[in-house]
């Protein structure tokens, strides 16, 4: 019997296995990959997620970017945006997530790959985990199986997230193009109607990708050849492409089932404007131990503590939703808003990726309109051009 079983050898279940292994809980991961295991992701981790990290990850990190340059498509604009520490680190998730596990290892949480969870049984004293080969048992399972895992199906969520379509290039060029694209994060919004594209250097390749934040009958695949050609990439060594689906939004805001609490994608908790999910993969990682360890395994008590935790991480969330609204439903606001304001937006999402800003805050506070009205008077390092 286990203290805590945890689905899903990703971000959110290692980083849960960390803080609960740290405090002496006997904690078993069960990933039904083999590790290290490939994860369709930009691997761009905002400044604000890597914060919150409880230890150094410079081991994994392939890239510390420090500029970020934005292409509004619709006016032709071009912010280039700067800031003294890195915006966003770049990783493989493979190294990443395995580079996570080893250090919840390290504070002896247990972990079995290969092991396709099937089925939980929500017992009054326990939670009976049922896979491909055994059986487990665990006083709490934290699910962090990610957008279409097991835990979805089991507790009647299948239908419950909203989820949009991303997909991701591996894409290798020959140096001198690789260069071009090296010191910076690349987003161009308007290229695709209600969504975006990135491109995000990593050690010797860029990934390359596009995020259908509105609309899932666009051909992502078709929008993506243009994107490469509009990008100038046409000289590719080797390419891999990976799509996949990115929660941003749970209808029913249920996070905990008796003894069983879930975490990161499973909990349908990515950013609806960004995309953005490993910060919120590592906090609600982080909430779940905490929840779990300041309960005392009191049942309703680590219910109530997590769902007070994750209620912030929600307002959060629908504030960026919000936003989100006009930047990718409504093109011809965006249009007005990216000509007017471009550049104060480039400056204050830059603001949000760095933790420096909240988007509650950004929406309440009546001091971000004038920044983001006139940028200039707060700006940090932003120059801006034509392209
Ligand atoms: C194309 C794309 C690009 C993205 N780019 C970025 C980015 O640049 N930056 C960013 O912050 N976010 C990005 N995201 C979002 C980010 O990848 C996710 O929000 C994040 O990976 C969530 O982490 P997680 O630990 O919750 O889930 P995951 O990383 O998906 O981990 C879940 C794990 O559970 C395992 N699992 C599933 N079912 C079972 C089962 N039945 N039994 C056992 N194990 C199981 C899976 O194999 C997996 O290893 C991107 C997403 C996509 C699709």
């Amino acid at each position: 019997m286990y203290d805590v079983i945890i689905i899903g050898g990703g971000v959110a279940g290692c980083i849960a296995a960390y803080c609960l292994g740290v405090e002496g809980v006997k904690v078993l991961i069960l990933e039904k990959e083999p590790l290290p295991r490939y994860k369709t992701c930009g691997g761009g981790i905002v400044l604000r997620a890597a914060m919150l990290i409880p230890f150094e990850i410079d081991l994994v990190i392939d890239r510390k970017i420090y500029a970020a340059d934005i292409f509004d498509h619709d006016n032709h604009l071009h912010f280039h945006v700067e800031r003294y520490k890195p915006i966003i680190n770049m990783t493989m998730r493979e190294n990443l997530d395995y580079y996570l596990l080893a250090k919840a290892v390290g504070n002896d949480a247990k972990f079995k790959d290969k092991i396709l969870v099937t089925d939980l049984i929500i017992k009054d004293n326990e939670v009976e985990v049922i896979t491909n080969k055994d059986k487990y048992f665990a006083k709490y399972v934290i699910c962090a199986d990610g957008a279409t895992g097991i835990s979805t199906k089991v507790l009647g969520l299948r239908n419950n997230y909203i989820k949009v379509p991303a997909i991701e290039h591996e894409v290798f060029v020959p140096e001198d193009l690789f260069n071009k694209f090296s010191n910076s994060a690349r987003f161009d919004f308007g290229f695709l109607s209600h969504g975006y594209g990135w491109v995000f250097p990593k050690k010797k390749h860029l990934s390359i990708g596009l995020g259908n934040m509105y609309d899932d009958k666009a051909n992502l695949n078709d929008y993506l050849k243009a994107y490469l050609k509009k990008l100038e990439i046409t000289d590719i060594i080797k390419v891999e492409k990976h799509g996949y689906f990115i929660p941003i939004q749970p209808k029913k805001k249920k996070f905990t089932f008796g003894r069983i609490l879930l975490a990161g994608d499973a909990a349908g908790l990515a950013d609806p404007l960004t995309a953005e999910g490993i910060s919120y993969a590592i906090e609600t990682g982080i909430h779940a131990a905490d929840s779990i360890l300041e309960g005392k395994m009191n049942v309703d008590e680590v219910a109530d503590r997590y769902n007070k935790k994750i209620k912030k991480l929600i307002g959060e969330l629908k504030n960026s939703r919000f936003l989100s609204y006009f930047v990718y439903s409504l093109p011809s606001i965006r249009k007005f808003v990216f000509k007017k304001y471009g550049r104060g937006l480039s400056e204050l999402m830059t603001d949000i990726f760095m933790g420096e800003l909240s988007y509650s805050k950004l929406v309440k506070n009546p001091l971000n309109y004038i920044r983001f009205i006139k940028p200039r008077n707060f700006m940090k390092q932003p120059v801006s051009e034509g392209f």
